[in-house]
């Protein structure tokens, strides 16, 4: 299997110069054709010798994904691709079109571990990590497909980032590389179901991206039924790591709450929440009304979901409700998962 060019870091590059006996000021421009010129064949490479890139093309490839389809919602806010990684797995990112901002939403593993059991991802189990360049490819791919520019990435795709942490970051890096992608670090955002020790790292090696926190329940035993990571990672040790992160960083962190009818959408629930968040220093609620996929959960009706948003009235954070875009794709928030094997 050739050796994707995208996902190096310069380090990477540099050490691919040495490899092939090149000059190092040769990382430099391989990493300016990956990054800045988005090349899709190495014969474009116009300013590398060819007999570099004869060298080249004997272990390496550019693009480590092959873009197989990608769908639009009926609204056309939305748009799905799916990717196929250079094992033969299937992936997603969703893009999501808003007023100022486009959004890509990308995976980050084939499958997931953790089976939170209103997930649909969950239901495939864990296949593999995805590798650095095939979590930054389904960014390259996606822009070129839709020929502008893509404002935001949320981490929030197939997966859990945490538990491929340090492709995570290194892909997050690459979108931040100001010599490169030169996307802002609070533009990405990076998604986790709770893994604490992760979240401790996050928190210690200070890293710039915004986190998202899913917290979707209110007690240990609720939490638990839905979401088994919380038998090794519990709601209060998970609050104290969410607490520290806020007190030693001073960004903003994120909690979502996907809202499951008689699971956790009580007005009790809601004020277990108040109280819950109530000391913590630059937070935010996202309220996520379930998005249906083939299980036995269903989403709150709308009286249940705005008793549950007024009682969440005196809260001193703010709150959204985040009411899912591409649903008649499934490409909504936990609607993703690969049926099509190939
Ligand atoms: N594993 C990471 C990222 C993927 S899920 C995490 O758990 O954070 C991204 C968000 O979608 C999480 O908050 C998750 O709780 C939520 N989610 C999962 N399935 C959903 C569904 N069917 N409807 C609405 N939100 C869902």
């Amino acid at each position: 299997m050739k050796k994707s060019l995208i996902g190096k870091n310069l380090d990477e590059f540099s050490d691919l110069c040495i490899e092939l006996g090149l000059e190092n000021f040769r990382s430099k421009q391989l990493f300016n054709w990956m990054y800045r010129n988005e090349v899709n064949d190495l014969t474009e490479l116009k300013n590398l010798p060819k007999s570099l890139i004869e060298d080249l093309k004997i272990g390496h490839c550019i693009h480590p994904l092959e873009l197989i389809n990608s769908t639009n919602s009926s609204s056309e806010k939305t748009n799905k691709f799916l990717f196929k990684t250079q094992s033969g797995a299937l992936i997603e990112s969703v893009l999501m079109n808003e007023k100022n901002r486009v959004t890509l939403c990308i995976s980050t593993q084939v499958g997931c571990a953790l089976d939170c059991k209103f997930c649909a991802t969950a239901k495939m189990g864990f296949k593999e990590n995805l590798s650095v360049g095939e979590i930054l490819d389904q960014y390259l791919l996606a822009r070129q497909k839709i020929n502008k520019p893509i404002t935001n990435i949320v981490f929030m795709g197939m997966g859990e980032p945490f538990l491929n942490y340090k492709n995570v970051i290194k892909a997050a890096k690459l979108l931040n590389d100001p010599n490169g992608i030169n996307m802002g670090s609070k533009r990405i955002t990076i998604s986790t179901a709770g893994v604490i020790s992760k979240i401790e790292e996050f928190t210690k090696s200070k890293e710039k991206f915004k986190l998202a926190i899913s917290l979707n329940g209110t007690t240990n035993e609720q939490r638990t039924s839905i979401m088994p990571i919380n038998i090794k990672n519990s709601l209060d040790e998970l609050l104290n790591v969410a607490r520290r992160y806020t007190e030693t960083v001073n960004r903003w962190l994120t909690f979502e709450y996907v809202l499951l009818k008689e699971i956790n959408d009580s007005v009790e629930d809601a004020k277990r929440l108040l109280s819950m968040l109530a000391g913590m220093k630059k937070c935010k609620l996202n309220i996520i009304p379930y998005n249906e996929t083939d299980g036995e959960f269903r989403r709150p009706d709308k009286d249940q979901i705005e008793n549950f948003v007024i009682a969440l009235r005196p809260a001193k954070f703010p709150i959204t409700v985040r009411w899912s875009k591409g649903t008649d794709i499934d490409a909504g928030c936990g609607q993703l998962a690969t049926r099509n094997q190939v």
